[in-house]
């Protein structure tokens, strides 16, 4: 059997030199070579005739060589060579700098191929250090040749041939990873096929069938993983058993409100997880608004009549003090004591807020990351809850966790997440959903427009503002996203809004590269409506709760993803007032229009991010660059959401019919995860 751990050093090609570079692509094994798999192709099997090339393209042509080659000298040291080639529309000239070994590779009269970047200039038509073949060798050109994602001083053309090499020392000797059955009932090619074909297909349905087999083998493979890990978790880990006496509905009947059969279900799931001897590993999803605040609120009430501290991390500060209020509010009147810690709070405050903690003085402790501190150090941590998970890295989880003993743990997000995405970015974590808002919400009126509308929507801001209501204004800016520079900086913007359109209102700006305290303080004054008007980049987009707020405007909106937007609508409608949120677009695009009225006729978070997830294209779907993403070697979440649906089918099936993977059949897979968590240990 062919060994894929031996090192890629005794393949073909791979001297001292070549090796390290490999390392340096993560490639050590032979294993790793194969499976270093393309990022893209270049066509170079369909010649194209001389007189149909199109300046800029990459194209192949076939020539006769009708002159000998040219050598100029310029530039001290520099040679220039030159070629004239012809075929029955037209000539093309080449050109090679200092190449001075192809001087005699040419015959005139003979048929080569040459495949380059095309220059067409003043009728005159070049091709730049094109590669070649002679006619019929079909070495560089005649066929679909493989790009690979490289670094430099490694050429394509070296790591092609290592790979081809590497590819003859494994021909048709891989054991196959798939069971038979799961191969035959989706339509998978063979390994042995699939690896020549996804480096070097014939033809790019050739190439789509050998990714798909890789992508299945992928996502597959994570999807038990993950399934494993969970069922390994709930049955393995002795978590805290919370106090069966301590009612949850103690809080509930206190409230100015009757919570939704929703959040009634959710604390349902969280307090049987609470009172059950495993750990909570739950993720709570809820559209923005739908009132996740209040059930942390009583899941950590719980915790500290039960004897234990609670631990509540927001994204940012003005969350954190938002979450405080609210906590207190609830709360102060069972008893329980909510302390606040800050990354810029003063030292002596910190310090008496530690030792407290550490005394077992305070119940819940709200913060940022200044939570993840190492001094910061519980008496008895039993439940971490984390806002707005999409902001926090596993690893930040992680960290915060080991704070206690096998605390109990809710991640809660606003983040509509497709439920086909959700059981593969979480698939360790129970989900709970509040699919439903408070009662008596007004809806939302969405008007997508374009930038004509400008005046108008300043004057029906101003109307409103007259009547005592806020508005946020937002646009992308330069220093959140480089491809946005041309847009005019929100301290631009903010400006002319308060000298030349409001000047009888208070408008001010708040944007990411500001202090923390200066954006509280901000913040602090839009929520006391001391200031009407709020210019802002995105930064606002999460949580924060403003109610007599309800114009949000956003400009670009064709820039933002749907899930992004939603997340900004969400900042209106909280209160008693009709809310508007109005985006102005730009673009005439087809997709962009349809982006739009999806916004205005929708306003369920899951729908929209589902047909995001449709239509996505280049929109980014949570807006933000994610992280704690599982990375994957060749699937796009994306792309593949088609095959993921398969894979995630299956592994339903599986589960049922043999969670630990025992049976015969299923052997290779039960060897592609414990493949798979032999990577995890070794991260
Ligand atoms: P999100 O899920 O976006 O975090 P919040 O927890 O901030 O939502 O809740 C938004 C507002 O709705 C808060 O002011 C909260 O007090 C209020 N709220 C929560 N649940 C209810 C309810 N069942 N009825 C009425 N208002 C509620
Ligand atoms: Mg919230």
């Amino acid at each position: 059997m062919i060994d894929l751990n031996q090192s890629v050093q005794f393949i073909k090609g791979v001297g001292p030199n070549n090796l390290v570079l490999l390392q340096k692509l993560g490639i050590n094994t032979l294993g790793d070579l194969i499976t270093f798999f393309p990022r893209n192709y270049e066509d170079r099997s369909k010649p194209k005739k001389i007189n149909e090339l199109i300046d800029g393209e990459e194209a192949l042509i076939e020539g006769i060589c009708v002159t000998q080659m040219t050598e100029t000298r310029f530039a001290r040291n520099k040679i220039m060579l030159k070629m004239l080639v012809r075929d029955d529309t037209g000539d093309c000239v080449l050109t090679w700098f200092n190449q001075t070994y192809l001087k005699n590779k040419f015959k005139v009269g003979e048929k080569y191929q040459f495949y380059g970047k095309v220059s067409i200039k003043y009728g005159r038509i070049e091709m730049v250090r094109p590669v070649f073949d002679k006619n019929g060798l079909n070495k560089n050109t005649g066929k679909i040749i493989p790009i690979y994602p490289l670094t430099y001083n490694l050429s394509q053309n070296k790591i092609r041939s290592i790979i081809e090499n590497g590819l003859k020392a494994v021909l048709d000797k891989l054991p196959e990873t798939i069971p038979d059955y799961i191969l035959k009932t989706y339509n998978l090619v063979e390994i042995n096929k699939a690896i020549k074909q996804i480096h070097f297909p014939s033809d790019f349905e050739e190439y789509s069938k050998a990714r798909r087999r890789f992508v299945f083998e992928e996502l597959l493979t994570v999807q038990l993983a993950l399934l494993s890990l969970k069922s390994r978790y709930d049955k393995e880990v002795d978590g805290i058993k919370f106090d069966k006496d301590v009612k949850m509905s103690d809080v509930i009947n206190s409230l100015p409100f009757r919570l939704t059969k929703a959040q009634l279900k959710v604390l349902e799931e969280i307090d049987g997880d609470m009172e059950s001897n495993k750990p909570m590993n739950r993720l709570l999803q809820g559209d923005v608004g739908s009132g996740k605040t209040i059930v942390s609120i009583i899941a950590a009430y719980k915790a500290a009549k039960c004897g234990y501290q609670s631990a509540i991390m927001a994204p940012t500060a003005i969350l954190a003090e938002q979450h405080m209020q609210e906590f207190s509010n609830v709360l102060n009147k069972f008893g329980v004591r909510c302390e606040l810690i800050l990354g810029g709070m003063r030292a002596k405050k910190r310090r008496e807020v530690l030792e407290d903690l550490k005394e077992g003085k305070i119940d819940i402790l709200i913060g940022t990351h200044a939570l993840l501190v190492e001094d910061v150090e519980f008496k008895k941590l039993g439940l971490v809850v984390t806002d707005e998970q999409h902001r926090f890295g596993v690893r930040q989880r992680a960290n915060i966790v080991s704070k206690g003993m096998n605390p109990d743990v809710l991640v809660m997000t606003a983040t509509p997440i497709p439920r086909t995405l959700a059981i593969i970015l979480y698939g360790d974590l129970d989900i709970s959903i509040i699919d439903e808002l408070p009662p008596n919400r007004k809806k939302i009126e969405t008007y997508p427009v374009t930038k004509n509308y400008e005046r108008r929507i300043e004057e029906f801001i101003r109307s409103n503002v007259n009547q005592g209501r806020q508005a946020y204004i937002v646009c992308p800016l330069v220093e959140e996203n480089e491809e946005f520079e041309n847009f005019k900086s929100v301290v631009e913007l903010a400006e002319k809004y308060q000298n030349d359109i409001f000047p009888e209102f208070k408008v001010a700006y708040l944007h990411g590269k500001m202090k923390q305290k200066e954006k509280d303080e901000i913040m602090q004054d839009f929520k006391n409506g001391i200031i009407q008007i709020l210019v802002s980049t995105t930064v606002i987009e999460v949580g924060v709760n403003v109610p007599n707020a309800n114009i949000m405007v956003v400009q670009n909106a064709e820039h933002f993803g749907l899930a992004q937007l939603h997340q900004l609508r969400g900042r209106v409608g909280r209160g008693e007032y009709q809310s508007y949120c109005i985006l102005i677009y730009e673009s005439n695009s087809k997709t962009t229009k349809e982006r739009m009225k999806i916004m205005k006729n929708t306003d369920n978070g899951f729908i929209v991010a589902e047909k995001d997830l449709e239509l996505r294209g280049s929109g980014e779907f949570f807006g933000t660059r994610q992280h704690g993403l599982p990375e994957f070697k060749i699937a796009n979440l994306f792309e593949d959401v088609g095959i993921l649906k398969e894979v995630q089918s299956l592994s339903q099936k599986i589960e049922e019919s043999d969670p630990k993977l025992e049976k015969e059949e299923n052997t290779k897979l039960r060897e592609l995860v414990e493949e798979k968590f032999k990577d995890r240990i070794s991260i």
